[in-house]
Order: C-alpha cells, then sequence, then structure tokens
C-alpha cells in the first residue's frame, strides 16, 4: 500500500498537491498544525479521488511531535509504505533584516530547514530500505534570488536547496530522487495581504499562480516520467526569474 505524505496539506499549495497525488492514485496523509477545519476539507477532496486520506496533526518543528505522531505511525503501519514525501509546510514573517525580531528568524528557520530534517530522516530512512522513493521539497524563489524584507525565509529556502542537492546524492544509489520546486508568487492565504495589481506588473505572466499550478509540477516529479531528473530546482513563476 503506497502513501504519500504532504507536510502543510491543509491549506493552498499543499491541498493542491494532496488532491493531484490523490488523483494519481496514492493514498495521502496529509499533516498540518492548527486549520482542522480546512485540513478536514482537504481530507474529504482526497478520499473522492477515490484513496485513503489519513490526517496528521503536527508540528513539523518540534522534532518530539514528529517522532511521536510520524514516526509512531511508520511502526505501527509496517505493512503501509509512504513512497512519495511532500516537505511543502512553511511560513513567512516579513521584515527588513535589521527589524527583524529573532522569534521570526528562528520561526520560519525551524519550520523550513528543521522540519525538513525531522520529517525526511524518518521517511528516507524507509526509502532507502525499500530502494523505492520521491522527495519533493516546496522552496521558493526567495531561495534562488533572495527577496529583500525576506531574509529569514530567503535563508531558510536556500538552506533547503542545498539540502536537497546534498540528499540527492546520498540516495540516489538506491533509486530515490530529491527534487525540488521554486514557486513565485501563488495565490494563497500567504500572498492574500500583498499588492497583487503591483507585483504582478513585474511578473511577464502577468499575473499570480495558482496552487494547482505548483502541484502539477510536482505530480511530474514524482511520475515515472520524471525518473531520471534528481537534485534538481525547477522553478513555476511565470518567468519572473531564471
Ligand atoms: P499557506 O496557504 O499559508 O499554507 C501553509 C500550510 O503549512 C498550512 O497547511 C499550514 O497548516 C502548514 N503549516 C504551517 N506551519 C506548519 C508547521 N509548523 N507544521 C506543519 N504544518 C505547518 O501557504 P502556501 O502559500 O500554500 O505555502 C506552502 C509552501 O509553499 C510553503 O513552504 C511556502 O513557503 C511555499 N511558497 C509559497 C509561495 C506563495 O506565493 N504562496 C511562494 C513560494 C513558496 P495549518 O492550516 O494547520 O496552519
Amino acid at each position: 500500500m503506497e502513501y504519500a505524505l504532504v507536510t502543510g496539506g491543509s491549506r493552498g499549495i499543499g491541498k493542491a498537491i494532496c488532491i493531484k497525488l490523490a488523483a494519481m492514485g496514492y493514498n495521502v496523509i496529509i499533516n498540518y498544525t492548527a486549520n482542522d477545519e480546512e485540513a478536514k476539507k482537504t481530507q474529504v477532496a482526497v478520499i473522492e479521488k477515490g484513496v485513503e486520506g489519513i490526517l496528521m496533526k503536527f508540528d513539523v518543528s518540534k522534532m518530539d511531535a514528529v517522532d511521536s505522531s510520524l514516526g509512531k505511525w511508520m511502526e505501527e503501519n509496517k505493512d503501509k509504505t509512504i513512497t512519495v514525501l511532500i516537505n511543502n509546510a512553511g511560513i513567512a514573517r516579513d521584515n527588513i533584516m535589521v527589524l527583524m525580531n529573532p522569534e521570526d528568524w528562528h520561526k520560519v528557520m525551524d519550520i523550513a530547514v528543521d522540519g525538513f530534517f525531522y520529517v525526511s530522516r524518518h521517511v528516507v530512512k524507509d526509502m532507502l530500505v525499500k530502494r523505492k522513493g520521491r522527495v519533493v521539497n516546496v522552496v521558493s524563489l526567495s531561495g534562488l534570488k533572495g527577496l529583500p524584507g525576506q531574509t529569514n525565509y530567503s535563508a531558510s529556502k536556500g538552506a533547503v536547496i542545498a539540502a536537497t542537492k546534498a540528499l540527492a546524492q546520498e540516495v540516489g544509489k538506491r533509486g530515490i530522487t530529491v527534487n525540488a520546486v521554486a514557486p513565485g508568487f501563488i495565490k494563497t492565504d500567504m500572498t492574500a495581504n500583498l499588492p497583487e495589481a503591483q507585483i504582478k506588473a513585474m511578473i511577464p505572466m502577468n499575473r499570480f499562480g495558482e496552487a494547482e499550478e505548483v502541484a502539477s509540477v510536482v505530480g511530474f516529479l514524482v511520475s515515472k516520467d520524471a525518473s531520471y531528473v534528481t537534485g534538481q530546482v525547477i522553478s513555476v513563476n511565470g518567468g519572473l526569474y531564471s
């Protein structure tokens, strides 16, 4: 029984990825940290595709929480295999760096970087044993280009890009691929308060992207068609940066 784990699957890009993977036939484990109502809506949408949808509530940045929920589930469900891992959970706490408080620096870094590590170490260990797996990390244009007002976020995504490239080389021999997707401006709760009209004027495609447009690239990266693609960062940004 093959499962896909999507962190931050309750809303936005993660939700679209859950639905895409369900449509591809994966049973989906939907992780989230707070929003039970939205998580349940994602679960319903996943189940509607005819697969299993499991809610798994934990904060990816807390090692004990990851171990006692994900680690425990894996221990108790040895007949089930997580063959796809999407590290998507993330937050932004923007400010110019000299005014940024340490709490906002650490919160963003902890969720993106520590979260990647705490979750992936469980899942990739099992992938290595089974010699099968696909990992996709949702990073950002900020991690490639750097964006002012986002030194914390840019640093966190840059770190995950480097980790993607390193891990891809560690696990390639066992047939496991590790890639990243770097969205530009995508319409979700995260970007809801941005001045869209002003920003879209800078985007060659003259619009924000939809979460589904990110999910379709993730779908490709976990598919058989991407079997020889690893260690890559694929931008989904309407031509904003290349
Ligand atoms: P979003 O709509 O704000 O959704 C964030 C998701 O992450 C929610 O499901 C949330 O769960 C979950 N989450 C937050 N903190 C978590 C934690 N500590 N542990 C587990 N789950 C947590 O954001 P989004 O726009 O879809 O962003 C998804 C990913 O894409 C993020 O990594 C973000 O950095 C990246 N990204 C987004 C954009 C964009 O323009 N939107 C651009 C580039 C990259 P709850 O519902 O429980 O809060």
